[in-house]
C-alpha cells in the first residue's frame, strides 16, 4: 500500500536496511525475523511464515504439545508487519524494531495465542463501558556478570549492600544505569527516569503512563531492550521474578486509571466520595481483589513467580488493598484529579506485559460490571493472615483459580486459556521431573 510504501522511504533515508519484524509469544519472549528493507513490501503484503508451534516453544526449544499446534503437524501462523511501530534501535545501526500481528494464514484474522489481539479484545470490551483504560508500567530486574565459577555461571553485578535509591558510581561502578536510560530514550519508548533498587545488582526504570495498549507494546520493547544492551556488554539482565536465595524479587507494579467522556476524564477521582475515589475505581479495585487468584496466573507466570511472594517482602502476600500502603497488593497512591489511579503490585517482572495488563484490566472491568464494593482498606502495616486471603502460593494453584474463573476467561477468550493452561501445566511437569541443587544439599548427605 501508499502507507507502507511511505514508511519504506523515510527508513531508507534514515540509513536503515534491516527490519526486525517482532511479536510476543505467549510467555511474553520477542520471537522475531530480521527482514532485508527490498523484501519489506512483499513482507507486508503477504506477511512473514512461521511455525504456529513458536507460541508452544519453551525457553529451553522444546514444543509443548498444545492443541492445533505439534498435533495438527506444526502449521504455519503469518506475521504481518505493523509498519506504524517502526522504531530505529540506536544500539544496533542499520536495524529498525516493528512490531507484527500474528495470524491464521488461512482464515486471516489474530491466532488465539496472540496476547496482543487479546488485550486489544478486552480494550474494546472497556470501550462498550464507556472507559479508556489509562498504565503506568514500573518494573525492576536483576544485572548480572558472568561467573565461570557459581552455579549459575552468573553473579549479581556489583555486589554491595544498601544502595537502594542510590545513584552514581558506588552502586554502579560501569554506569549501566546511566546508558541504558539514554538508549531507552533514543528509542522513543517513554521512559521517565530509573534508580537503584533494594538489592545489589537490581535497578528499576519506570515507564511513562498511555493508553493500556500502547504502555504495553511500551513495556514488550523495552525488557527487550534492556536484555539486549546487557548482552552487548557481556552481561544478563534478567526479569525473572526470584532469581537469588538471600535478595527480594522483581516486580512488574501496574498504575492503573481509566479516562472517559469527551473531556478525557479521569474516571477513577471524585473529591466528594470517600476517599475521593469514584465508584468507578472502587468497583475496578474490588474485581481486581475478587479475580487476584486467577489473575495471578497471569501476573506471576512461572514456578520461581511463587518464591517473590511472601510477608515483609514489599511483594504481595494477602488479597488486600490499602491507602499509599506497599505492605498491601493494591495500593492507592496519595495523588487525585488527573492522578488518581491504583498501583496493583501483585505481577511480577517476568510476566508477559500484554497479558498481565489485559488480565488486570479484565479483572478491574468484571468489577465494575457488577458493581463490587472492596472491603475497608487495610490499616498499618499489613501481613495479618486474619484479614485477608492469602494469594496462591504454587504456579499450579494459580493456575487451577485461572482455569475456574469463567467470567475472566470469558472475557480473555477460551482458545488462550487453553493453550496458555496446557503450556503451563507442562512448564510444571518439567519442574517436578528436574532434580534441583537443593535437593542435592538437603538429601546427599544425610540420608
Ligand atoms: N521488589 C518489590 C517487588 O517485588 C518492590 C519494591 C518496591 O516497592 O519498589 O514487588
Ligand atoms: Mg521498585
Ligand atoms: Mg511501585
Amino acid at each position: 500500500t501508499s502507507y507502507d510504501q511511505e514508511h519504506i522511504a523515510r527508513l531508507a533515508a534514515q540509513n536503515v536496511d534491516v527490519v526486525r519484524v517482532v511479536y510476543p509469544d505467549l510467555i511474553g519472549t520477542d520471537r522475531a525475523r530480521d527482514v532485508l528493507i527490498d523484501h519489506l513490501a512483499g513482507a507486508c503484503e503477504h506477511g512473514l511464515a512461521f511455525c504456529r508451534a513458536v507460541y508452544h516453544t519453551t525457553p529451553q526449544g522444546d514444543v509443548v504439545p498444545v492443541e492445533g499446534g505439534l498435533d495438527a503437524g506444526l502449521p504455519d501462523v503469518v506475521v504481518r508487519p505493523d509498519l506504524g511501530t517502526l522504531k530505529p534501535l540506536p544500539w544496533e545501526p542499520g536495524v529498525a524494531w516493528c512490531l507484527g500481528e500474528v495470524l491464521d494464514p488461512v482464515a486471516g484474522v489474530p491466532v488465539p495465542e496472540s496476547p496482543r489481539d487479546l488485550l486489544r479484545g478486552v480494550l474494546g470490551r472497556c470501550g462498550e463501558h464507556g472507559l479508556r483504560p489509562v498504565v503506568g508500567p514500573e518494573l525492576e530486574y536483576f544485572l548480572c556478570d558472568p561467573d565461570p565459577g557459581s552455579p549459575a555461571g552468573w553473579r549479581r553485578y556489583a555486589e554491595a549492600p544498601g544502595n537502594v535509591y542510590t545513584a552514581g558510581r558506588r552502586g554502579d561502578p560501569d554506569g549501566h544505569l546511566l546508558r541504558t536510560l539514554r538508549h531507552l530514550r533514543d528509542l522513543g519508548v517513554g521512559v521517565s527516569m530509573g534508580n537503584h533498587e533494594f538489592s545489589s545488582g537490581q535497578f528499576e526504570i519506570n515507564l511513562m503512563h498511555s493508553g493500556a495498549l500502547d504502555a504495553a507494546d511500551r513495556t514488550f520493547l523495552f525488557k527487550s531492550a534492556i536484555k539486549e544492551l546487557a548482552r552487548a556488554e557481556g552481561r544478563l539482565a534478567t526479569f525473572m521474578a526470584k532469581p537469588f536465595n538471600d535478595e527480594g524479587g522483581s516486580g512488574f507494579h501496574v498504575h492503573l486509571s481509566c479516562t472517559s467522556g469527551d473531556d478525557d476524564a479521569n474516571a477513577f477521582d471524585d473529591p466528594s466520595a470517600p476517599y475521593g475515589l469514584s465508584a468507578t475505581a472502587r468497583h475496578a479495585i474490588a474485581g481486581v481483589l475478587a479475580h487476584a487468584p486467577a489473575l495471578a496466573a497471569l501476573a506471576n507466570p512461572t514456578v520461581n513467580s511463587y518464591k517473590r511472594f511472601g510477608p515483609d517482602t514489599l511483594a504481595p502476600w494477602l488479597i488486600d488493598w490499602g491507602l499509599d500502603n506497599r505492605s498491601a497488593m493494591v495500593r492507592v497512591p496519595p495523588e487525585r484529579g488527573p492522578g488518581a489511579r491504583f498501583e496493583l503490585r501483585l505481577g511480577d517482572a517476568s510476566a508477559n506485559p500484554y497479558l498481565l495488563l489485559a488480565g488486570t484490566i479484565a479483572a478491574a472491568l468484571l468489577g465494575v460490571r457488577a458493581g463490587l464494593e472492596p472491603p475497608a482498606p487495610l490499616e498499618g502495616y499489613g501481613y495479618d493472615t486474619a484479614r485477608a486471603a492469602v494469594l496462591p502460593m504454587t504456579l499450579a494453584a494459580a493456575l487451577d483459580a485461572f482455569e475456574a474463573d469463567d467470567e475472566l476467561i470469558e472475557l480473555l477468550g477460551k482458545g488462550f486459556a487453553a493453550s496458555f493452561l496446557a503450556y503451563k501445566r507442562n512448564e510444571i511437569e518439567r519442574f517436578h521431573r528436574h532434580v534441583t541443587d537443593w535437593e542435592f544439599t538437603e538429601y546427599a548427605y544425610h540420608l
